[in-house]
Protein backbone atom coordinates (compact mmCIF):
# COMPACT_ATOMS: atom_id res chain seq x y z
CA UNK A 1 0.00 0.00 0.00
CA UNK A 2 1.17 3.41 -1.10
CA UNK A 3 1.37 6.14 1.85
CA UNK A 4 0.80 9.64 2.83
CA UNK A 5 2.48 11.30 6.07
CA UNK A 6 2.24 14.98 6.94
CA UNK A 7 6.37 16.59 6.60
CA UNK A 8 5.56 17.55 10.16
CA UNK A 9 5.19 13.56 10.50
CA UNK A 10 2.04 14.53 13.37
CA UNK A 11 -0.44 12.04 12.06
CA UNK A 12 -1.17 8.85 11.15
CA UNK A 13 -0.61 7.54 7.50
CA UNK A 14 -3.37 7.62 5.26
CA UNK A 15 -3.82 6.31 1.58
CA UNK A 16 -4.04 8.13 -1.36
CA UNK A 17 -8.12 8.84 -1.21
CA UNK A 18 -7.59 9.96 2.04
CA UNK A 19 -4.95 12.56 1.52
CA UNK A 20 -6.38 14.18 -1.58
CA UNK A 21 -9.81 14.41 0.30
CA UNK A 22 -8.46 15.91 3.37
CA UNK A 23 -6.52 18.47 1.53
CA UNK A 24 -3.84 18.73 4.60
CA UNK A 25 -3.04 16.95 7.20
CA UNK A 26 -4.72 18.08 10.92
CA UNK A 27 -1.25 19.06 12.17
CA UNK A 28 -1.00 22.10 9.32
CA UNK A 29 1.93 19.94 7.65
CA UNK A 30 1.41 18.71 4.11
CA UNK A 31 0.88 15.22 2.49
CA UNK A 32 3.85 13.13 1.03
CA UNK A 33 4.41 9.83 -0.13
CA UNK A 34 6.81 7.62 2.62
CA UNK A 35 8.80 7.05 -0.58
CA UNK A 36 8.97 8.41 -4.36
CA UNK A 37 9.12 5.79 -7.00
CA UNK A 38 12.20 5.53 -8.89
CA UNK A 39 12.26 5.82 -12.75
CA UNK A 40 15.15 4.15 -14.68
CA UNK A 41 16.62 5.35 -17.79
CA UNK A 42 15.34 2.53 -19.95
CA UNK A 43 12.23 3.14 -18.49
CA UNK A 44 12.37 6.64 -19.92
CA UNK A 45 13.16 5.47 -22.88
CA UNK A 46 10.33 3.12 -23.09
CA UNK A 47 7.91 5.99 -22.35
CA UNK A 48 9.85 8.75 -25.29
CA UNK A 49 6.87 8.19 -28.17
CA UNK A 50 3.74 8.09 -25.26
CA UNK A 51 1.10 11.23 -25.37
CA UNK A 52 0.61 13.62 -22.63
CA UNK A 53 -2.17 11.89 -21.23
CA UNK A 54 -0.69 8.01 -21.81
CA UNK A 55 2.50 9.03 -20.03
CA UNK A 56 0.08 10.76 -17.02
CA UNK A 57 -1.24 7.30 -17.05
CA UNK A 58 2.27 5.67 -15.90
CA UNK A 59 3.49 8.40 -13.70
CA UNK A 60 0.52 8.85 -11.73
CA UNK A 61 0.08 4.58 -11.35
CA UNK A 62 2.96 4.62 -9.22
CA UNK A 63 2.05 6.93 -6.71
CA UNK A 64 -1.68 5.41 -6.23
CA UNK A 65 -2.44 2.35 -5.69
CA UNK A 66 -4.71 -0.25 -7.68
CA UNK A 67 -7.24 -0.28 -4.76
CA UNK A 68 -7.75 2.84 -4.32
CA UNK A 69 -8.01 3.67 -8.35
CA UNK A 70 -8.66 0.58 -10.40
CA UNK A 71 -6.58 0.87 -14.12
CA UNK A 72 -9.40 2.01 -16.11
CA UNK A 73 -11.02 4.42 -13.23
CA UNK A 74 -7.31 6.61 -13.26
CA UNK A 75 -7.47 6.33 -17.45
CA UNK A 76 -11.01 7.86 -17.75
CA UNK A 77 -10.58 10.51 -14.87
CA UNK A 78 -7.52 11.57 -16.94
CA UNK A 79 -9.11 11.81 -20.29
CA UNK A 80 -12.04 13.47 -18.85
CA UNK A 81 -9.53 16.18 -17.48
CA UNK A 82 -7.95 16.73 -20.72
CA UNK A 83 -10.86 16.90 -23.20
CA UNK A 84 -11.56 20.64 -22.61
CA UNK A 85 -8.00 21.48 -23.72
CA UNK A 86 -7.75 23.58 -26.76
CA UNK A 87 -4.90 22.29 -28.54
CA UNK A 88 -4.49 18.49 -29.17
CA UNK A 89 -1.48 17.59 -27.89
CA UNK A 90 -2.49 18.77 -24.56
CA UNK A 91 1.08 19.84 -23.44
CA UNK A 92 3.47 21.15 -27.28
CA UNK A 93 6.50 22.05 -27.27
CA UNK A 94 7.91 25.47 -29.05
CA UNK A 95 11.29 26.01 -30.16
CA UNK A 96 12.99 29.83 -30.17
CA UNK A 97 14.89 29.90 -33.18
CA UNK A 98 16.38 33.19 -31.42
CA UNK A 99 17.83 31.53 -28.86
CA UNK A 100 20.57 28.46 -28.57
CA UNK A 101 18.79 25.53 -27.00
CA UNK A 102 15.74 27.09 -25.83
CA UNK A 103 12.53 25.64 -25.97
CA UNK A 104 8.93 26.52 -24.52
CA UNK A 105 6.48 23.92 -22.85
CA UNK A 106 2.93 25.75 -23.40
CA UNK A 107 1.24 24.69 -20.02
CA UNK A 108 -1.14 27.37 -21.09
CA UNK A 109 -3.93 24.94 -23.61
CA UNK A 110 -6.36 24.55 -20.80
CA UNK A 111 -9.77 25.76 -20.74
CA UNK A 112 -8.95 28.81 -18.35
CA UNK A 113 -5.73 29.28 -20.13
CA UNK A 114 -3.49 29.50 -17.51
CA UNK A 115 -0.79 26.07 -16.51
CA UNK A 116 -3.17 25.59 -13.15
CA UNK A 117 -5.91 23.57 -15.72
CA UNK A 118 -2.93 21.03 -16.15
CA UNK A 119 -3.42 19.22 -12.72
CA UNK A 120 -6.96 21.56 -11.60
CA UNK A 121 -9.15 19.35 -14.10
CA UNK A 122 -7.36 15.94 -12.79
CA UNK A 123 -7.53 17.18 -9.13
CA UNK A 124 -11.41 18.09 -9.39
CA UNK A 125 -12.39 14.76 -11.30
CA UNK A 126 -10.42 13.08 -8.44
CA UNK A 127 -12.90 14.80 -5.85
CA UNK A 128 -15.76 14.08 -7.80
CA UNK A 129 -15.44 10.17 -8.57
CA UNK A 130 -14.35 9.62 -4.91
CA UNK A 131 -16.81 11.95 -3.47
CA UNK A 132 -19.74 9.89 -5.75
CA UNK A 133 -18.61 6.52 -4.70
CA UNK A 134 -18.85 7.43 -0.41
CA UNK A 135 -21.90 9.19 -1.62
CA UNK A 136 -20.53 12.56 0.04
CA UNK A 137 -20.86 16.17 -0.60
CA UNK A 138 -17.89 18.75 -0.15
CA UNK A 139 -17.06 22.35 -0.19
CA UNK A 140 -14.08 23.81 -1.72
CA UNK A 141 -12.26 26.44 -1.11
CA UNK A 142 -9.47 28.27 -2.89
CA UNK A 143 -7.54 31.27 -2.80
CA UNK A 144 -6.21 32.89 -6.24
CA UNK A 145 -3.47 34.84 -7.09
CA UNK A 146 -5.54 35.07 -10.76
CA UNK A 147 -5.27 31.44 -11.78
CA UNK A 148 -5.76 28.94 -9.32
CA UNK A 149 -9.57 30.56 -9.07
CA UNK A 150 -10.46 30.35 -12.56
CA UNK A 151 -9.11 26.92 -13.09
CA UNK A 152 -10.90 25.39 -9.80
CA UNK A 153 -14.17 27.10 -10.52
CA UNK A 154 -14.31 25.69 -14.33
CA UNK A 155 -13.49 22.30 -13.57
CA UNK A 156 -16.21 22.48 -10.56
CA UNK A 157 -18.71 23.41 -13.07
CA UNK A 158 -22.18 21.39 -13.22
CA UNK A 159 -20.83 18.71 -10.56
CA UNK A 160 -23.02 17.56 -7.96
CA UNK A 161 -20.37 16.57 -5.34
CA UNK A 162 -19.25 19.63 -4.97
CA UNK A 163 -19.88 23.80 -4.06
CA UNK A 164 -16.40 25.15 -5.00
CA UNK A 165 -15.71 29.02 -3.72
CA UNK A 166 -13.03 31.00 -5.34
CA UNK A 167 -12.04 33.91 -3.51
CA UNK A 168 -9.70 36.79 -4.48
CA UNK A 169 -8.23 39.89 -3.72
CA UNK A 170 -9.57 42.99 -5.60
CA UNK A 171 -6.99 45.10 -7.63
CA UNK A 172 -4.60 42.16 -7.14
CA UNK A 173 -5.67 40.28 -10.57
CA UNK A 174 -6.33 41.02 -14.15
CA UNK A 175 -10.46 41.73 -15.19
CA UNK A 176 -9.76 38.79 -17.52
CA UNK A 177 -9.24 36.86 -14.55
CA UNK A 178 -11.47 37.92 -12.24
CA UNK A 179 -14.36 37.36 -15.38
CA UNK A 180 -13.43 33.91 -15.78
CA UNK A 181 -14.65 32.70 -12.12
CA UNK A 182 -17.22 35.71 -12.34
CA UNK A 183 -18.92 34.67 -15.29
CA UNK A 184 -19.76 31.22 -14.38
CA UNK A 185 -23.56 30.87 -13.79
CA UNK A 186 -23.51 26.98 -12.49
CA UNK A 187 -25.09 26.73 -8.98
CA UNK A 188 -22.31 24.75 -7.55
CA UNK A 189 -19.47 27.61 -8.27
CA UNK A 190 -19.08 31.14 -6.30
CA UNK A 191 -16.55 33.89 -6.70
CA UNK A 192 -16.11 36.37 -3.76
CA UNK A 193 -14.43 39.47 -4.04
CA UNK A 194 -12.24 40.95 -1.12
CA UNK A 195 -11.75 44.47 -0.77
CA UNK A 196 -9.34 46.58 0.80
CA UNK A 197 -6.43 43.48 1.09
CA UNK A 198 -3.17 44.68 1.41
CA UNK A 199 -0.90 41.15 0.93
CA UNK A 200 -3.13 39.78 -1.79
CA UNK A 201 -3.43 36.16 -1.87
CA UNK A 202 -1.40 35.66 0.70
CA UNK A 203 -4.20 37.49 2.98
CA UNK A 204 -6.60 35.02 1.78
CA UNK A 205 -3.99 31.69 2.35
CA UNK A 206 -4.16 33.20 5.70
CA UNK A 207 -8.14 33.59 5.44
CA UNK A 208 -8.24 30.06 4.44
CA UNK A 209 -6.17 28.82 7.13
CA UNK A 210 -8.57 30.23 9.91
CA UNK A 211 -11.40 28.72 8.01
CA UNK A 212 -9.62 25.53 8.05
CA UNK A 213 -8.44 26.43 11.60
CA UNK A 214 -12.45 25.99 12.87
CA UNK A 215 -13.24 22.02 13.24
CA UNK A 216 -17.11 23.37 13.66
CA UNK A 217 -16.75 24.85 10.09
CA UNK A 218 -15.15 22.57 8.37
CA UNK A 219 -17.17 19.86 9.57
CA UNK A 220 -20.27 21.45 8.64
CA UNK A 221 -19.45 22.11 5.36
CA UNK A 222 -17.30 19.60 4.96
CA UNK A 223 -14.44 21.59 3.78
CA UNK A 224 -11.13 21.20 1.50
CA UNK A 225 -8.79 22.31 -0.55
CA UNK A 226 -7.46 22.05 -4.47
CA UNK A 227 -4.74 24.75 -3.35
CA UNK A 228 -1.27 23.42 -4.16
CA UNK A 229 -1.07 22.43 -0.99
CA UNK A 230 -3.12 19.34 -1.82
CA UNK A 231 -0.80 16.52 -2.96
CA UNK A 232 -2.61 15.76 -5.86
CA UNK A 233 -1.86 18.61 -7.62
CA UNK A 234 1.89 18.62 -7.27
CA UNK A 235 1.89 14.78 -8.47
CA UNK A 236 0.30 15.76 -11.44
CA UNK A 237 2.66 18.42 -12.45
CA UNK A 238 5.36 16.16 -12.31
CA UNK A 239 3.97 14.73 -15.34
CA UNK A 240 5.33 18.12 -17.65
CA UNK A 241 8.71 17.73 -16.70
CA UNK A 242 9.21 13.92 -17.82
CA UNK A 243 6.97 14.48 -20.98
CA UNK A 244 8.60 18.07 -22.09
CA UNK A 245 12.42 16.12 -21.09
CA UNK A 246 11.38 13.35 -23.58
CA UNK A 247 10.14 15.94 -26.21
CA UNK A 248 13.21 17.83 -26.36
CA UNK A 249 16.50 16.02 -25.56
CA UNK A 250 18.12 14.00 -28.14
CA UNK A 251 19.42 11.55 -26.39
CA UNK A 252 17.95 9.81 -23.27
CA UNK A 253 20.45 10.53 -19.84
CA UNK A 254 21.08 14.14 -21.51
CA UNK A 255 20.61 16.67 -18.30
CA UNK A 256 18.21 19.59 -19.01
CA UNK A 257 17.72 22.39 -17.32
CA UNK A 258 14.35 24.25 -16.66
CA UNK A 259 13.06 27.68 -16.18
CA UNK A 260 10.09 27.83 -13.95
CA UNK A 261 8.30 31.23 -13.25
CA UNK A 262 7.51 30.72 -9.85
CA UNK A 263 4.95 31.64 -6.92
CA UNK A 264 3.93 29.31 -4.24
CA UNK A 265 6.76 26.97 -5.54
CA UNK A 266 4.43 23.94 -6.62
CA UNK A 267 5.13 23.62 -9.82
CA UNK A 268 9.14 23.43 -9.08
CA UNK A 269 8.31 21.60 -6.30
CA UNK A 270 7.16 19.11 -8.86
CA UNK A 271 10.53 19.29 -11.09
CA UNK A 272 12.58 18.44 -7.65
CA UNK A 273 10.58 15.40 -7.44
CA UNK A 274 10.79 14.47 -11.07
CA UNK A 275 14.31 15.27 -10.55
CA UNK A 276 14.70 12.83 -7.39
CA UNK A 277 12.72 10.03 -8.84
CA UNK A 278 15.39 9.98 -11.42
CA UNK A 279 14.74 12.61 -14.59
CA UNK A 280 18.33 13.68 -15.78
CA UNK A 281 17.69 17.17 -15.28
CA UNK A 282 21.04 19.21 -15.07
CA UNK A 283 19.58 23.50 -13.44
CA UNK A 284 16.73 24.26 -12.13
CA UNK A 285 16.63 27.99 -13.13
CA UNK A 286 14.19 29.46 -10.64
CA UNK A 287 12.49 32.22 -11.52
CA UNK A 288 11.16 35.36 -9.19
CA UNK A 289 9.26 38.26 -9.90
CA UNK A 290 10.08 41.61 -7.69
CA UNK A 291 8.68 39.41 -4.99
CA UNK A 292 11.85 38.14 -4.50
CA UNK A 293 11.85 35.15 -1.13
CA UNK A 294 12.93 32.43 -3.52
CA UNK A 295 15.82 33.87 -5.15
CA UNK A 296 17.06 35.07 -2.08
CA UNK A 297 16.33 31.87 0.22
CA UNK A 298 18.35 29.89 -2.69
CA UNK A 299 21.45 32.94 -2.66
CA UNK A 300 21.76 33.26 0.88
CA UNK A 301 20.08 30.56 3.14
CA UNK A 302 17.30 33.36 4.61
CA UNK A 303 13.82 32.63 4.10
CA UNK A 304 11.94 35.83 5.02
CA UNK A 305 8.01 36.99 4.65
CA UNK A 306 7.99 39.93 3.35
CA UNK A 307 5.50 42.51 1.62
CA UNK A 308 3.98 41.35 -1.35
CA UNK A 309 4.70 43.69 -4.34
CA UNK A 310 1.98 43.94 -7.77
CA UNK A 311 4.01 43.24 -10.70
CA UNK A 312 2.79 42.22 -13.98
CA UNK A 313 3.07 38.67 -13.35
CA UNK A 314 0.37 38.83 -10.61
CA UNK A 315 -0.20 34.73 -10.06
CA UNK A 316 3.68 34.81 -8.82
CA UNK A 317 3.08 37.58 -6.34
CA UNK A 318 3.54 35.36 -3.42
CA UNK A 319 5.34 35.97 -0.33
CA UNK A 320 5.12 32.17 1.45
CA UNK A 321 5.72 29.77 -0.99
CA UNK A 322 4.22 26.95 0.85
CA UNK A 323 5.48 23.92 -1.07
CA UNK A 324 9.47 24.93 -0.16
CA UNK A 325 8.34 22.80 2.58
CA UNK A 326 7.73 19.72 0.89
CA UNK A 327 10.84 19.72 -1.10
CA UNK A 328 12.95 20.63 1.89
CA UNK A 329 11.47 17.86 3.39
CA UNK A 330 12.76 15.33 1.16
CA UNK A 331 15.65 17.38 0.23
CA UNK A 332 16.84 17.12 3.75
CA UNK A 333 16.20 13.54 4.20
CA UNK A 334 12.28 13.01 5.01
CA UNK A 335 12.75 14.16 8.79
CA UNK A 336 9.52 15.70 9.62
CA UNK A 337 10.79 16.68 13.31
CA UNK A 338 12.94 18.61 11.42
CA UNK A 339 10.03 20.26 9.34
CA UNK A 340 8.27 20.76 12.41
CA UNK A 341 10.20 23.10 14.34
CA UNK A 342 12.05 25.43 11.32
CA UNK A 343 8.34 25.93 9.97
CA UNK A 344 7.05 26.60 14.03
CA UNK A 345 10.19 29.02 13.70
CA UNK A 346 9.08 30.92 10.08
CA UNK A 347 5.14 30.91 11.26
CA UNK A 348 6.53 32.76 14.75
CA UNK A 349 9.42 34.53 13.70
CA UNK A 350 8.21 35.13 9.82
CA UNK A 351 11.90 34.06 8.98
CA UNK A 352 13.89 31.17 9.19
CA UNK A 353 17.99 31.32 8.37
CA UNK A 354 19.12 28.06 7.55
CA UNK A 355 22.46 26.89 8.58
CA UNK A 356 25.05 26.73 5.64
CA UNK A 357 24.54 22.70 5.26
CA UNK A 358 21.06 22.69 4.49
CA UNK A 359 21.73 25.52 2.17
CA UNK A 360 23.96 23.67 0.64
CA UNK A 361 21.91 21.20 0.24
CA UNK A 362 18.71 22.47 -1.26
CA UNK A 363 20.43 24.57 -2.80
CA UNK A 364 22.22 22.23 -5.25
CA UNK A 365 21.34 22.15 -8.60
CA UNK A 366 19.76 25.20 -8.85
CA UNK A 367 20.55 28.74 -10.79
CA UNK A 368 17.83 31.74 -9.51
CA UNK A 369 17.30 34.72 -10.70
CA UNK A 370 14.91 38.05 -9.67
CA UNK A 371 13.50 39.58 -12.78
CA UNK A 372 11.82 43.48 -12.94
CA UNK A 373 8.36 44.15 -14.19
CA UNK A 374 11.07 46.75 -16.79
CA UNK A 375 12.86 43.40 -17.76
CA UNK A 376 9.72 41.48 -18.30
CA UNK A 377 8.22 44.31 -20.35
CA UNK A 378 11.51 44.19 -22.69
CA UNK A 379 11.40 40.25 -22.79
CA UNK A 380 7.81 39.99 -24.25
CA UNK A 381 9.08 42.90 -26.87
CA UNK A 382 11.98 41.28 -27.53
CA UNK A 383 10.80 37.41 -28.18
CA UNK A 384 7.88 39.38 -29.67
CA UNK A 385 10.42 40.65 -32.55
CA UNK A 386 12.73 37.82 -32.76
CA UNK A 387 10.78 35.05 -33.18
CA UNK A 388 6.75 36.18 -33.87
CA UNK A 389 6.01 34.54 -30.66
CA UNK A 390 4.07 36.08 -27.93
CA UNK A 391 5.03 35.57 -24.57
CA UNK A 392 2.79 36.01 -21.31
CA UNK A 393 4.39 37.95 -18.45
CA UNK A 394 5.22 34.81 -16.25
CA UNK A 395 6.52 32.80 -19.33
CA UNK A 396 8.37 36.16 -19.93
CA UNK A 397 9.79 35.91 -16.04
CA UNK A 398 11.25 32.65 -16.99
CA UNK A 399 12.60 33.28 -20.01
CA UNK A 400 14.72 36.56 -18.63
CA UNK A 401 15.87 34.32 -15.80
CA UNK A 402 17.07 32.42 -18.19
CA UNK A 403 18.92 34.95 -20.21
CA UNK A 404 20.60 36.77 -16.74
CA UNK A 405 21.68 32.98 -15.64
CA UNK A 406 22.66 31.19 -19.07
CA UNK A 407 26.56 31.63 -18.86
CA UNK A 408 26.22 29.79 -15.61
CA UNK A 409 24.89 26.82 -17.97
CA UNK A 410 26.44 23.63 -18.78
CA UNK A 411 27.86 24.45 -21.68
CA UNK A 412 25.58 23.18 -25.02
CA UNK A 413 22.91 22.02 -22.32
CA UNK A 414 19.39 22.64 -23.50
CA UNK A 415 16.70 24.65 -21.53
CA UNK A 416 12.83 24.27 -21.68
CA UNK A 417 11.02 27.37 -20.66
CA UNK A 418 8.04 26.41 -18.71
CA UNK A 419 5.32 29.26 -20.21
CA UNK A 420 2.50 29.10 -17.19
CA UNK A 421 -0.10 31.37 -19.09
CA UNK A 422 -1.89 32.43 -22.35
CA UNK A 423 -1.08 35.85 -23.09
CA UNK A 424 -5.03 37.08 -23.87
CA UNK A 425 -5.45 36.91 -20.00
CA UNK A 426 -2.90 40.25 -19.90
CA UNK A 427 -3.97 42.74 -22.79
CA UNK A 428 -2.99 45.85 -20.65
CA UNK A 429 0.66 43.94 -20.32
CA UNK A 430 0.97 42.83 -23.92
CA UNK A 431 0.35 46.65 -24.78
CA UNK A 432 2.69 48.37 -22.77
CA UNK A 433 5.19 46.03 -23.66
CA UNK A 434 4.69 45.74 -27.62
CA UNK A 435 4.03 49.92 -27.09
CA UNK A 436 0.94 49.53 -29.12
CA UNK A 437 -2.95 49.89 -28.81
CA UNK A 438 -3.98 47.07 -31.00
CA UNK A 439 -3.30 43.58 -29.80
CA UNK A 440 -1.28 41.14 -31.84
CA UNK A 441 -3.95 37.84 -32.79
CA UNK A 442 -1.49 36.07 -30.53
CA UNK A 443 -2.91 37.93 -27.32
CA UNK A 444 -6.17 37.28 -28.63
CA UNK A 445 -8.43 34.25 -26.90
CA UNK A 446 -12.50 33.88 -27.91
CA UNK A 447 -12.88 32.36 -24.81
CA UNK A 448 -11.99 35.56 -23.29
CA UNK A 449 -13.63 37.18 -25.62
CA UNK A 450 -16.14 35.72 -25.13
CA UNK A 451 -16.37 36.21 -21.45
CA UNK A 452 -16.64 40.47 -22.15
CA UNK A 453 -20.47 40.43 -22.83
CA UNK A 454 -21.84 38.54 -19.81
CA UNK A 455 -22.85 39.84 -16.80
CA UNK A 456 -20.59 39.20 -13.56
CA UNK A 457 -21.68 37.05 -10.59
CA UNK A 458 -19.60 37.55 -7.05
CA UNK A 459 -20.20 38.01 -3.65
CA UNK A 460 -18.40 41.07 -2.50
CA UNK A 461 -16.55 41.43 1.02
CA UNK A 462 -14.53 43.64 2.82
CA UNK A 463 -10.70 42.19 4.06
CA UNK A 464 -11.62 43.47 7.71
CA UNK A 465 -14.72 41.52 8.19
CA UNK A 466 -13.79 38.28 5.74
CA UNK A 467 -13.26 35.72 8.01
CA UNK A 468 -17.09 36.18 9.30
CA UNK A 469 -18.73 37.15 6.47
CA UNK A 470 -16.94 34.47 4.26
CA UNK A 471 -18.02 31.51 6.96
CA UNK A 472 -21.28 32.61 7.62
CA UNK A 473 -21.95 32.94 3.50
CA UNK A 474 -20.65 29.42 2.70
CA UNK A 475 -22.60 28.30 5.40
CA UNK A 476 -26.08 29.57 4.55
CA UNK A 477 -25.73 28.63 1.12
CA UNK A 478 -25.41 25.35 2.41
CA UNK A 479 -28.34 25.56 4.39
CA UNK A 480 -30.48 26.67 1.68
CA UNK A 481 -29.08 24.08 -0.67
CA UNK A 482 -30.20 21.09 2.10
CA UNK A 483 -33.54 22.73 3.04
CA UNK A 484 -34.26 22.85 -1.15
CA UNK A 485 -32.88 19.25 -1.44
CA UNK A 486 -35.27 18.56 1.41
CA UNK A 487 -38.56 19.42 -0.89
C1 LIG B 1 0.41 29.59 -10.43
C2 LIG B 1 1.22 30.16 -11.52
C3 LIG B 1 2.62 30.13 -11.47
C4 LIG B 1 3.40 29.65 -10.30
O1 LIG B 1 3.21 28.34 -9.91
P1 LIG B 1 3.56 27.93 -8.42
O2 LIG B 1 3.25 26.50 -8.38
O3 LIG B 1 2.67 28.74 -7.54
O4 LIG B 1 4.99 28.25 -8.20
C5 LIG B 1 3.31 30.66 -12.54
N1 LIG B 1 2.68 31.20 -13.59
C6 LIG B 1 1.34 31.24 -13.67
C7 LIG B 1 0.71 31.87 -14.85
C8 LIG B 1 0.56 30.72 -12.65
O5 LIG B 1 -0.77 30.77 -12.74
Amino acid sequence: MIQYVSTKGGTTPVHFETAVLNGRPADGGLYVPTSLPEISLQQLQKWKNLSYTELAFEILSLFIDDSVLSESELKNILHKSFVPFFHPEKIPTHHLKSKNGVYLQELFHGPTLSFKDVAMGFVVNLFDFFLKRKNKHMSIVVATSGDTGPAAAHASIGLKTLDTWTIYPEGFITEEQERQMTTISSSNVHAVRINGSINGSDDLDELVDALFANDTLKEELNLSSVNSTNWARVMMQTVHYFYGYLQVVDKIGEALNFAVPTGAFGNLCAGTLAREMGLPVDKFILSNNQNECLDKLFKTGLFQKSKVINSHSCAIDISVPINFWRYLYFSIGQNPDNIKSLMQEFSENDQVLFDAATHERFSKGFLSATVSDERTLDTIREVFQADDYLLDPHSAVAVAAYEMQKENLSQGSKTLCLCTAHPSKFPATIREALNQENLPQQAVHFSIESSRILCQRFYDCKFDTMYEAVSETMKKSVQQKESLSAY
